[in-house]
């Protein structure tokens, strides 16, 4: 890949008027439905509002990034990354199961799934009453996946399978109804990338009517059991082990091709990359304004602490942090929405995925210095945007392998591991 874009850049920066509406929209949305002081409440029950969700799909916003066939509103990756956007300025655990809802799951059905898994799942996750989580990481590593992936489903004579594992990580299942579990069902000596495939699991009893967000230790279905991990944020949308033990599939349930799991999951990795950006970049924003607003009100030595240039610097280091985090942000999701062969895009949104995470993560520390003393306390909102942004900068993947891969791909450097 040439070192220098050789690609057009827009050079308009605005927004449709279609969107500024969507994003006031949704501005006006969190006010009414997810206004901060119950976010944490939520956070601090750890539990996560279906209802919240489901109002979401009532609003059109679940839907903004698929067909009209589906219920969708034929929108693209930009869209998905304004919405994202804006949902984790305060709220980044919606963030998160925007991610795992509608890009690990939806999107992911919609690029690879039947007809009849398209018809089945789309309406109902567009609807709000659907969710998905993505059973992937294993407890022998995340990174490594390939060297760590040890489920297995096994064929069985009459072409079903028996599936067996252990999971960890697996993030929003108290409020799924199904399971996206990746395994390996087939051997292809020297090649561990070949031979792995998705299942679509569903849930006993899957409507959404009986998931509170409060399932934390509990049967999935036969075979499947799952019990919350104790973590430092992100606590409404909690994190799961999980066991698989002679779970029954069958061939219905494969998503895209058996034994081409691993080449169906790289193909959803730009949107991935590009939507968890969008999060940080949320999740700063909310930081900046709240620190911003303290500056202004909280007063030291007899006037306000945003008139010392120590406070004002570091202001103007979290917007312009910001904004850069954005633009690299929404070029990568221009570029995936318009050429999502080029080989570039994956450079760019894992460049925008690290940058964004990593600005997010001072931001961060910069709005607690701040807030100081009433930061640290659980009354102000600043320790949850603290703990949340943690696990960004290493999941879904870790920045250092998101540099591994600029090095390798855009720098042509010797891939090193
Ligand atoms: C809160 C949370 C939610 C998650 N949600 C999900 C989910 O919903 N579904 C799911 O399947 N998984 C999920 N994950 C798992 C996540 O994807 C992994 O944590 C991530 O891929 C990193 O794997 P690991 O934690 O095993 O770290 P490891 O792979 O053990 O890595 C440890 C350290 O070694 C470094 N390292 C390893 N190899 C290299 C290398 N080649 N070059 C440079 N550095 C290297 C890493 O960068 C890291 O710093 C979640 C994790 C967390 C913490």
């Amino acid at each position: 890949m040439a070192l220098q874009a050789d690609y057009l850049i827009p050079i308009d920066f605005g927004l449709s008027d279609e969107r500024k509406m969507m994003i006031d929209m949704l501005k006006k949305f969190k006010e009414k439905e997810c206004p901060k002081e119950k976010i944490m409440e939520w956070d601090e029950a750890q539990e996560f509002p279906v209802h919240v969700w489901k109002k979401l799909g009532d609003e059109g916003i679940l839907g903004a990034c698929f067909p009209e066939e589906y219920g969708g509103t034929g929108g693209n990756i930009v869209d998905e990354t304004l919405i994202t956007e804006e949902i984790s300025n305060s709220f980044s655990a919606m963030g998160l199961a925007y991610l795992t809802g509608v890009c690990f799951g939806g999107m992911s059905i919609l690029h690879y799934g039947t007809d009849e898994q398209k018809q089945n799942y789309l309406p109902k996750l567009i609807a709000g009453d659907w969710n998905f989580a993505l059973s992937l990481t294993e407890p022998g590593g995340g990174t490594d996946i390939l060297g760590a992936l040890k489920s297995r489903a096994v064929e069985q004579p009459d072409g079903s399978f028996i599936a067996n594992g252990a999971k960890i990580f697996t993030t929003g299942l108290h409020a799924a109804n199904t399971i996206v579990f990746i395994c390996r069902t087939d051997d292809v000596p020297e090649k561990p990338a070949r031979g792995l495939t998705i299942f679509l699991v569903d849930r006993d009893n899957p409507g959404q009517q009986e998931i509170t967000g409060k399932l934390l230790n509990q049967k999935f279905c036969d075979g499947i059991t799952y019990h919350k991990i104790k973590k430092l944020g992100s606590w409404i949308l909690a994190s799961f082990e999980v066991a698989y033990e002679d779970v029954k599939l069958s061939k219905d349930q494969i998503l895209g091709e058996r034994g081409k799991g691993w080449y169906n999951i790289v193909s959803t990795l730009n949107n991935e990359r590009i939507v968890c950006a969008a999060i940080c970049n949320g999740l700063a924003q909310g930081c900046l304004e709240e620190a911003n607003q303290y500056a202004i009100e909280r007063e030291a030595f007899g006037k306000p602490i945003g008139q010392f240039q120590a406070v004002q610097h570091r202001l103007a280091d979290m917007a312009t942090e910001i904004e850069l985090a954005r633009l690299v942000t929404y070029k990568a999701a221009w570029m995936q929405a318009n050429n999502p062969t080029d080989p570039g895009v994956g450079v760019i949104a894992s460049m925008a995925k690290m940058y964004a995470s990593e600005a997010a993560f001072r931001c961060t520390d910069h709005a607690l210095r701040i807030l100081a003393g009433y930061g640290f306390t659980m009354e102000y909102h600043i320790q949850r945007y603290y703990r949340d942004i943690r696990q960004l900068v290493f999941a879904p993947i870790t920045n250092e392998m998101s540099k591994n891969f600029i090095g390798q791909v855009m720098l042509g450097q010797k891939k090193s591991y």
